[in-house]
């Protein structure tokens, strides 16, 4: 039996009613930097959703609590010489744009989205363009529809995860999608340059960041490769070969990273995190049934089981058997929850 966890003191105006289990390291890390650091810069007249967390001289890591019963995400805020870059929107709760304003002077802003995912996307709302890698342009599209919140509520219109008011959601906005290939490169000015790197597996277009002056990598969501159905577009990249393959691609690059910055989780992690994620794919690659353990989370009411492979000084790769080679015919999708 999982004890339930400890609290960890809180100002927000949201307050989640269903927790996830206490992860032992994280929730610790968690817990002190919330509590005690001075990181943190709070303005609830602007935005009483969002905690801002400055983690360099021109970047803060923001965070808000997760509206779907999920784990809570960070989004990244960039203050660069002439345009700021905002990567993710979480769920569109609160006066994001009020505060990102704020915090930059007003600079003119890019916004990006690692992925689609709802609590990386649904505040896209708030502005006017969102930059993506190229094969997630048809999963954002679906971001584009004024009740993406729906499911956040029961039938009487009250809050089933994390409560807050709901008059504080944004307002729908249709917003315009532009769909960037790997390696793109921002400018924000000044011959500063944040690069788009596909590291896809967990969605189609999952996309890291590295912001090469600061010589971070903002890596989004890695570790789950979840099952999908086989008319998925672009279904080979939702597979633990084609996470292997980006992260093949990034590894020689890691030299020139200081810092991981994740979508979830602790912050500023080292780079080798990256190199021990490649282990745990080529583990899985090598023999599928070489699994860890099974875990099964309710998601909406429904029971959804993934296979988990423990990543060497981290967390956890989660899989679908499905979901590993590419080169597997799609339209076998055998049921993992029998498992
Ligand atoms: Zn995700």
């Amino acid at each position: 039996m999982e004890k339930a966890p400890r609290p960890i003191r809180s100002e927000l105006k949201s307050h989640r009613i269903v927790q996830e289990e206490e992860k032992p390291i994280r929730w610790s890390y968690m817990k002190i930097l919330r509590e005690h650091s001075d990181l943190k810069e709070f303005y609830p007249e602007i935005d009483p959703y969002a905690e801002a967390y400055r983690m360099r001289d021109n970047m803060w890591a923001i965070y808000t609590e997760s509206l779907d019963g999920a784990g809570d995400p960070w989004m990244y805020l960039i203050n660069g010489p002439e345009r700021a870059m905002l990567i993710d929107t979480s769920f569109g709760l609160g006066n994001l744009k009020g505060l990102v304003n704020y915090l930059t002077g007003n600079k003119e802003l890019i916004v990006v989205n690692t992925h689609a995912h709802p609590d990386h996307s649904m505040g896209n709302g708030q502005f006017e363009r969102i930059f993506c890698n190229e094969y997630e342009v048809p999963f954002l599209q679906k971001k584009n529809d004024p009740h993406i919140w729906d499911s956040l509520f029961n039938e009487n219109r009250q809050p089933l995860y994390t409560e807050f008011d709901p008059a504080d959601l944004i307002d729908f906005h249709p917003f315009e999608i532009k769909g960037v290939p790997d390696g793109y490169r921002f400018d924000l000015g000044q011959g500063y340059e944040v690069e788009l790197v596909h590291l896809p597996g967990h969605s189609a277009g999952m996309s890291g960041f590295i912001d090469h002056y600061n010589r971070i990598l903002f890596s989004g969501d890695l570790t789950g490769i979840l099952n999908k159905p086989a008319d998925t577009p672009y279904w080979r990249l939702h597979t633990v070969e084609a996470l292997r393959d980006g992260l093949r691609k990034l590894v020689p690059r890691l030299d020139h990273i200081e810092g991981v910055f994740p979508g979830h989780g602790m912050l500023d992690q080292s780079p080798v995190v990256i190199e021990y994620l490649l282990e745990a794919t080529e583990a899985v690659i090598k023999d599928p049934e070489n699994y860890d353990r099974i875990r099964t989370t309710m998601r909406r009411g429904t029971p959804r089981a993934s296979c988990v492979k423990y990543i060497y000084q981290g967390s956890a790769l989660r899989y679908s058997p499905d979901n590993v080679y590419y080169s597997q015919d799609p339209n076998i999708t055998a049921n993992t929850e029998e498992k």
